[in-house]
Formats: C-alpha cells, sequence, structure tokens
C-alpha cells in the first residue's frame, strides 16, 4: 500500500514508523526540512508524564501514554525513567495538596529522601510528590534518531507545502492520485481543514548551568506560574511553559520569559546565573476538549489535537491510524468522523 504523510512532528513520524513496519511504502511531505525550529514538535519538554498531567486531562490520556511509552522505551536513545518530581513552596502547600488529591501514582518524598532524590533542591523543598513511573526524553535527539531510522527503512522524505486554502482538498489533487491514504498530520498547518483546530501558544526557555545538577524533570507548582524544568545532556534545562489561548507563534512575549526565568530562580537561585541558549515559542494544536483525534474524510485520515501530549500521545495515535487505514479497525475512542 502507498501512503503519503503530511507534516514531520512527532505525530507524522510516529505514523511513518506505524506503516513502514506494517510493509506499506511510505513518503513524508513537510514544509519543514524534516524537523526544524518551525514543528511544535521542536520545542517540546519531551516530558512523558501521564499521572502529573492526569490532574487535569481525561484519562485517555494516560492510556494512550502507557503505549506510547513502552514505543519510545524501544527507540528513544536517551529515554530516561527517573519519574518526575512535583514541589511547592512552603506558601503552596495547599497547591501540593490539591495536586495530590487530583492525581495518582505518586509517594510522598520527605527530609532525607528528598536529600537523596534531588540534593540541590533539599534545602529549600522538604516535601514533594514523585511520580517514579513517568519518563523524560530529547525530542531533538529522539526525532532526527527516528527520521535516519526511517530513512534507512526507505522512507521517502520530500520538502513541500500544502496549500490549506478553505475548500483546497489535497487528497484528491493530482499529487495524491497514487496513493492509498493520505495522513494529515500538519498540526497547526491544517487548521483551514479541520475547522475546530485551535492553538494554544507556549513559550519556553533554554538554559546552561554547571552550578545545578536535577535528576528527573521537576515541576514547581504555583498560582499564577506553574513551571516544570526538563534536565537535558551537558548542563542544559529546558525550562517550560506558558499556556496561552492563541495561535501566536512567533515571539515570546518579555513577560512570559520574566515569569518562567523568575520561577526557575525561585526553584534554585543558580539559575540566575545561568546562560540563556535560546528562547521558543510554538502554539500547541488542540480540539476544544484538548483531547486527541483521528478523522477520515475520503482517503485522509487527520492525526492532529495533540495539545500539549504530543510525545505521550503520538506513538498510540500513529498506531490507532494503521489499525484503522490497514484492517479496518475504528478506535471509537479517539475516532469522530469516518466519511468515505
Ligand atoms: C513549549 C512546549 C512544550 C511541550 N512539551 C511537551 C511535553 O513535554 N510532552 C509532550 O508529550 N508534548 C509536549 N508538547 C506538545 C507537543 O510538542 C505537541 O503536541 C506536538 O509537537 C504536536 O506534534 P504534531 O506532529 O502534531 O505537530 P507539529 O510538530 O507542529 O508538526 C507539524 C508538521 O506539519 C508540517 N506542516 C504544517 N503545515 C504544512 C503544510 N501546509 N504543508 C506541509 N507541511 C506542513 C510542519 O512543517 C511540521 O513538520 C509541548 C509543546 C510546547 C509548545
Amino acid at each position: 500500500m502507498r501512503i503519503e504523510i503530511l507534516g514531520s512532528g512527532v505525530s507524522g513520524l510516529c505514523c511513518a514508523h506505524a506503516f513502514v513496519e506494517r510493509g506499506c511504502e511510505v513518503t513524508v511531505i513537510s514544509a519543514s526540512d524534516a524537523l526544524d525550529s518551525t514543528c511544535c514538535s521542536w520545542w517540546a519538554g519531551g516530558m512523558l508524564a501521564p499521572g502529573c498531567e492526569g490532574e487535569n486531562t481525561e484519562p485517555l490520556i494516560a492510556s494512550l501514554g502507557a503505549e506510547s511509552m513502552a514505543f519510545w522505551q524501544s527507540i528513544a536513545p536517551d529515554y530516561a525513567t527517573a519519574g518526575t518530581l512535583v514541589v511547592a513552596t512552603s506558601r503552596d502547600q495547599p497547591l501540593l495538596n490539591n495536586f495530590a488529591r487530583n492525581t495518582q501514582g505518586w509517594q510522598t518524598i520527605e527530609g532525607e529522601q528528598m536529600a537523596g532524590l534531588e540534593p540541590d533542591l533539599a534545602e529549600r523543598f522538604n516535601k514533594g510528590l514523585l511520580f517514579s513511573d513517568e519518563a523524560h526524553l530529547d525530542p531533538r535527539q529522539t526525532l532526527n534518531q527516528l527520521i535516519d531510522d526511517l530513512k534507512n527503512s526507505g522512507v521517502k522524505f520530500e520538502q513541500g507545502q500544502i496549500d490549506d486554502s478553505p475548500g483546497n482538498d489535497y487528497s484528491s489533487s493530482e499529487l495524491a492520485s497514487d496513493v492509498d491514504w493520505v495522513i494529515d498530520c500538519r498540526g497547526l498547518g491544517a487548521r483551514h481543514h479541520l475547522t475546530d483546530l485551535r492553538g494554544v501558544k507556549g513559550e519556553m526557555l533554554h538554559i546552561h548551568s554547571r552550578d545545578i545538577h536535577l535528576s528527573r524533570p521537576v515541576r514547581l507548582l504555583h498560582p499564577r506560574i506553574p513551571l516544570y524544568i526538563v534536565p537535558r545532556a551537558n548542563g542544559v534545562f529546558m525550562i517550560g511553559a506558558t499556556m496561552i489561548e492563541s495561535t501566536e507563534r512567533k515571539h515570546a512575549s518579555v513577560r512570559s520569559v520574566l515569569e518562567l526565568l523568575s520561577a526557575a530562580y525561585a526553584l534554585h537561585p543558580a539559575f540566575g546565573e545561568a546562560e540563556i541558549l535560546e528562547i521558543g515559542v510554538e502554539a500547541r494544536p488542540a480540539f476544544t476538549d484538548n483531547l486527541p483525534r483521528l478523522r477520515r474524510r475520503g482517503k485522509t485520515l487527520s492525526v492532529n489535537g495533540m495539545y500539549r501530549h504530543g510525545f505521550l500521545a503520538a506513538p498510540a495515535m500513529a498506531r490507532r491510524c494503521v489499525a484503522f487505514a490497514l484492517d479496518g479497525i475504528i478506535p471509537t475512542e479517539v475516532m469522530d468522523e469516518n466519511t468515505a
């Protein structure tokens, strides 16, 4: 079977992997150069945190997450299973209690345990919640590795901008005439085609510090600026991320950057001396309920609406997409349109 995938973010690449595994001939067409800073996936934290995300998402995300984590563990070069630590300043302890009430899969960490787990935080935080089943990865390293694997498996990558003007149907164009399925993974790039898709702007930073060491993602609860910090290799940390109802994806605001940096400084003053390597901004593709969807219109299957769960959900969504396209299995939990 011939499959054309539009988009080379985490959704498109996971779909390419799932189709090629079933022996399909796969071409990926993307406006970006395979993977670059114009994709939402480029800016992600790479947290695989179904427990923490359970605070304000449906259980569906946790079940998609469990499947996806098994996938990433098998292919991601730096998949780390150190869990997630959630902390709050002494003034914000009620937030920690609320977080505990609204989530599952944590254990309380106190005093000496904190010193053993994250020595650099023990002086300021003597209580936290450890979600030990959670993991993280480096999105750029992982997706570049996936692209290399796909190329070695015969997947073709082409650069091309698909016209998304309202009313334009790519799948019935000449370009798509000899393919069996078009898998549309363009994220927000498909918003004229999927009119209920919206953007949720996220601003983030990469900073570098040799003065602080963290072994796992840390979430700092705060009434206005909840923050997470994900450690990468060589003293680099990803600080994220704002959540703003907007499709604007070019400029981070002064206020957002100030707030993210102040929160990092509150987590540990050594972040005050860190070097800012990069300020990033993107908009997450999301439907109104923030859950991912598989939609069929003719021979186009859209995999979209990954919101803040692209890495957590894309491998599981890709499996459902392939099971539908090749075996006719309808994934009722994520499919809300099936128009032949
Ligand atoms: C700051 C931030 C932090 C995040 N942290 C996490 C996290 O820790 N864990 C997690 O699971 N998720 C996280 N997310 C969410 C995750 O990044 C997204 O859900 C995910 O990247 C969406 O992937 P996608 O492949 O659907 O879209 P994208 O990554 O945006 O990919 C879309 C692709 O389509 C292409 N395209 C678009 N329009 C066209 C066109 N007209 N023609 C051809 N090609 C086109 C683009 O070039 C790109 O290749 C985060 C998001 C942000 C912004």
